[in-house]
This record gives structure tokens, sequence and C-alpha cells, in this order.
């Protein structure tokens, strides 16, 4: 039988922490699985691709900041799949000057860029703004930001197969919580759901309980280091000593946020000695290449690429 093209593979990671801990933690590899497409964010456009499709559109617009994962990914799959693609890119000051790595493959794939004022892209989820991006830019099928609907979160259950209800915990790491809502629909009777934001928000658990229902899952206080974007030396060192133990590469955005602070949970029994994990690598790597340009300016270790 061939092997399904959508079930990513699954990395044991074996550190000393975990063995001293009685922690037996597995990698999902969906930054393996379409490595073009990111990651994670596959899932989150699969249904929503087949749904433009079906409406009659040929062209997508979507919206996202510089470094975007998900524009990178929309204009990749746009090229794979035959539909136009258009980013609506946050910041003016961006326009006319060289694009950075995300922005150059975007264009390359592709994807016609647009650069919004700060001002016009914080109304960007307004139904007024997405009538007048229509009419300029349309007729068109409209992602939002970071790609989270209802379709997006379908997809994201699919991460998970029948066989990953022996884990007692799965961990992920949450930016718009999509995937983390997909985990919890997709989880066993049971499991625990664990996300780790890559941001700091107050009142991000009302929100996202106002998508995600369910006792089973809850949100980690301390991955977020101060704010979306923002790492520390410390985070850098982590994922490239991750790296050269494990021979897996990590983002500092999202999945070496979520393994920084889920290995601090194991050290300090926050999980419980024993646990059986699964935890999802959801891509991003495609953005260190932009990370690195900002590390140096800010006098920070570099990751290796
Ligand atoms: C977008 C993204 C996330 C966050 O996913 P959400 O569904 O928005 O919570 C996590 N990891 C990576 C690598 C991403 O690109």
């Amino acid at each position: 039988m061939r092997p399904d093209p959508e079930t990513a593979q699954t990395a044991f990671v074996d550190l000393p922490v975990l063995r001293e801990h009685g922690v037996s933690l597995y990698l999902r590899r969906e930054d393996l699985l379409f490595p073009q497409l990111s990651g994670n964010k596959y899932r989150k456009l699969k249904y929503n691709l087949a749904a433009a499709r079906r409406q009659g559109f040929g062209r997508l617009i979507t919206f996202g900041g510089a470094y975007s994962n998900h524009i990178h990914a929309t204009a990749a799959a746009g090229r794979l799949y035959g539909f136009e693609t258009l980013g609506l890119i946050r910041g003016d000051e961006l326009q006319g000057r060289p694009l950075n790595p995300t922005l150059a493959d975007a264009r390359q794939a592709g994807m016609e860029l647009v650069f919004l004022s700060r001002a016009a892209y914080a109304r960007r989820g307004t139904p007024a703004f997405q009538k007048t991006c229509l009419a300029r830019y349309g007729p068109a099928y409209l992602l939002p930001e970071g790609g989270t609907n209802e379709l997006a979160i379908r997809g994201c259950a699919e991460i998970l197969e029948p066989a990953d209800a022996r884990f007692d915990l799965l961990c992920c790491p949450v930016g718009t919580g999509g995937t983390l809502a997909g985990l919890v629909r997709g989880a066993a009777p049971g499991q625990r759901v664990l996300g780790y934001p890559a941001l700091k928000a107050a009142g991000l658990r009302d929100e996202l309980s106002r998508f995600i229902p369910g006792e089973n899952w809850e949100l980690s206080a301390h991955s977020h280091l101060g704010g979306y974007g923002k790492v520390t030396a410390g985070l850098i060192d982590f994922i490239n000593g991750f790296r050269e133990q494990t021979g897996i590469a990590l983002d500092p955005v999202y999945t070496g946020k979520m393994l920084y602070a889920l290995l601090d949970d194991v050290r300090s029994g926050q999980i419980a000695p024993g646990s059986t994990i699964l935890a999802i690598h959801t891509g991003g790597l495609q953005g260190n290449r932009g990370m690195n340009l900002e590390l140096r300016k800010k006098n920070l270790p570099l990751l290796q690429l």
C-alpha cells in the first residue's frame, strides 16, 4: 500500500531532560509534509482551496505581515494548485524597498503584493474594508489573516491519526488558534491538549473559547517571551542546541518557543513525569532567513540554517 501522502512522519525526541523525567516526547513532522506550504498552513488551506474552486474563484486574496508563513504558503499553494494570488501586506514603508526572503519567495511564486499602511491594515477584518478590497482586486476568495476559519480547523483536525489516541498530551504552538482548535476537535476522549502561545495577549483563552469548545485544553502562560516575534539569546541558543542534539530545525516564532517552554514544563513537573506527548512541528522554517537579518541588527546570536 502507498503511504498516505497526508500522514506526516513522527520523530522520537531523545534528550536527557526527558529521560530523567520519564517523559516520552514525539514530534509530528508537519514541516516535512509539504515543505513549500510551511507545515500547518497546508492543513489550513486545504478545504479553503476546495471551497474557492467549487465557488468558481480563480483568485485568492489574503493578509499578513512581512514575514508571514501564511502569505508564503498561500503564494506557494496558488502556484501549485493554479490560483492567482494577491497578498495585502502590513506596512506601506516596505513599498519600494528590497523584498525580504519571505516576500521574495511569494512574488517568485506569482503573488501580487500590495503594501497597506498600518491604519488601513488594522481595518482588514471589517466588512466595509473587505468589500472595497474585492471591488478593487476581485472577484476573489478571501482568506483571513493567519488562515483560520471553520474550514481551516477541519483541515487541522486531520493532523491527528487514530493511532495518536495513545498519547496523554497533545501540544502545539498557538497564533490564531486554528491549529489548537483542530487538535481539540480531533483529540480522543481523555486526551489533554496544551497550546503554547506565540503572542502575549491578555484574555487569549476567552477569545479562543469562542470557537474552541470543551475543557480538555489549556494554554501555557510563559511561552511567549514578551510578545509575537520577540526573541531572546536564550531562545536562539536553545534552538541551535536542539538542532545539534536531535537534527531537527525549529523556528523562533512558533515551534522554538513551544519546545523551549515545553521542556521547562517537564523540568518543573508542570507536565507530569511519565507522560507520553505528541507535539506538532508546525513548520515555519522559511522565516528563519528573515529572522537572521533581524537578529544580526540586534547583535543577537544567529540561527543555524
Ligand atoms: C501559523 C503558524 C502557527 C500558528 O497556527 P494558528 O493556527 O494560527 O494558531 C504555528 N506554527 C507555525 C509554524 C505557523 O506558521
